[in-house]
């Protein structure tokens, strides 16, 4: 286990670009949304505003209104407490990043005049602009905002659950920082050990659709550095016949994996997992096909939380509804199609592309400033062109920087960090610079 000081020094040239950077990147960067100015008179209002979720999206959103907002009775509903940068799940589960470096509190984050109500929400019920907590509190509202995040669905996949993680060679980076650590112990024992280490990935959105390729090449670097490539046998399994949805890195992936020979199954959903036997059953278009494994890492699929996805707020139909029973928005206003006083922001929304952080910095001013307008009676103008980030890293030091929009078009922030090869900065700022960017966007202020 290293921490940030194993990187190395920054040199002079690297200071001076992270300088002309600012914070950093993508995630930075606007990102084709329009930041909401926060008006220079906060609006008068006695608007009863209720934020389902205190993840990313839901304190931004909260900091966000809470000054542009004079008046308004704003109440957060999480019975979360912990505060978890998820991004840097990834470093911990190979072993960079130590895991207390990713907890944090939200406490820390949520303005004081914000009403924090510590229970989850057990139902939504957008006809009488009420929902109702599990501790059986009502709370009625003229304004909601949705941002629950999504539900990792581990029972999706027969015999696994949450607690076999770090467990007869079972790893999955999508649980909480502790998980991940005891995925790092399965990866180094594997890259130590030797054998077949099968890589997965849940069909559908899920969120950060880099991560599960981020763990293989982080595995297949860690073996090079160690020595023990020779013995290692590792297959990436992909439920589709891509590996990324951008068509531009799709192509580099799937020129990068068999380079460092790393085996590609197209069109292996995995469906169950014996962790005695390590053997895993995959649904392929042939039938079901069964492989036996040292490592594997799990990646199951994703949906809306219960109390989003069974309520009216869910898509009724069509291919989100089919994939994660996701919430139905606009895809550019992030308002609701059928109840104007909802939104929604982050992970829980059905849209075409998002489910990044990224992604919860563009759409959260987007859906504050449109909610804003229609409680003040002004046109919803604000748009989200879909965009998303992933600085795609490929080994210890390097990776590449992937921005792109709803027409999967690449909309680079940097001009001299090229979206089509590998560059050292998105390894900077994924390590370095951007937990600052995403603590700035909590408090509202980028
Ligand atoms: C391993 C990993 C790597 C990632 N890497 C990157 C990356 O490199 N770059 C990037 O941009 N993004 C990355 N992401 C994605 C990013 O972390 C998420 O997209 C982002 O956190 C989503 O924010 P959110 O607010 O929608 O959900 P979350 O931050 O998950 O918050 C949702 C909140 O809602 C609460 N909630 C759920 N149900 C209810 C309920 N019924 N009632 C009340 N509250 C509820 C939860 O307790 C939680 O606090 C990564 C994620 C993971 C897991």
């Amino acid at each position: 286990m290293t921490d940030d000081s194993t990187f190395g020094p920054v040199s002079a040239r690297r200071r001076a670009l992270l300088k002309a950077a600012g914070l950093g990147g993508a995630f930075v960067a606007v990102g084709g949304s329009t930041l909401l100015s926060a008006p220079a008179n906060a609006l008068p209002t006695s608007a009863r505003i209720v934020i389902i979720g205190a993840g990313a999206a839901g304190i931004a959103a909260a900091n966000r209104l809470d000054s542009a907002l004079d008046g308004a009775r704003i109440t957060i509903i999480d019975r979360r407490q912990r505060h978890l940068y998820q991004p840097g799940l990834t470093l911990v589960a190979t072993g960079i990043w130590r895991p207390g470096k990713v907890v944090d509190s939200n406490e820390r984050y949520l303005p004081r005049s914000v009403n924090w109500i510590q229970d989850h929400v057990a139902e939504i019920d957008p006809d009488a602009n009420r929902v109702v907590t599990t501790g059986g509190q009502n709370i009625d509202y003229d304004y909601l905002l949705v941002t629950t995040g999504l539900t990792v669905d581990y029972a999706a996949i027969e015999g696994m659950s949450r607690d076999l993680i770090g467990r007869e060679g079972i790893g999955c980076v999508y649980d909480n920082p502790e998980h991940a650590e005891r995925t790092w112990r399965m990866i180094d024992h594997y890259v130590t050990a030797g054998g077949v280490g099968l890589f997965t990935r849940g069909p559908g959105g899920i969120k950060c659709a880099g991560a599960p390729l981020k763990v293989t090449m982080l595995t297949e670097d860690l073996a090079r550095r160690r020595g023990t490539r020779a013995s290692l046998e590792m297959i990436y399994n992909s439920p589709s016949g891509g590996l990324f949805s951008q068509p531009d890195t799709n192509e580099f992936l799937k020129g990068e994996f068999p380079s460092r020979d790393i085996g590609i199954n197209w069109h292996h959903r995995l469906k169950g997992i014996e962790p005695e036997a390590r053997r895993a059953t995959f649904a392929t278009p042939q039938g079901d096909v069964r492989l036996d494994y040292d490592f594997i890492h799990v990646v199951p699929p994703m949906r809306a939380p219960d109390a989003l996805g069974n309520s009216p707020l869910a898509w009724q139909d069509g291919p989100f509804a089919a994939d994660g029973n996701w919430m139905e928005v606009d895809q550019y206003s992030m308002r609701h199609r059928r109840y104007g006083n909802v939104f929604g922001a982050g992970d829980c929304v059905g849209t075409p592309i998002g489910k990044t952080a990224a992604s919860v910095k563009a759409q959260v001013p987007v859906a504050v400033d449109n909610l804003i307008s229609v409680l003040a009676e002004r046109e919803a103008v604000q748009r989200f062109n879909g965009y998303t980030s992933c600085p795609l890293i490929t080994g210890r030091g390097r990776g590449i920087l992937v921005e792109f929009d709803y027409a999967l078009n690449m909309v680079p922030s940097f001009p001299f960090i090229s979206p089509y090869r590998e560059h050292w900065v998105p390894w900077v700022m994924k390590d370095r610079m951007l937990q600052p960017a995403y603590n700035a966007m909590l408090r509202g202020r980028i």
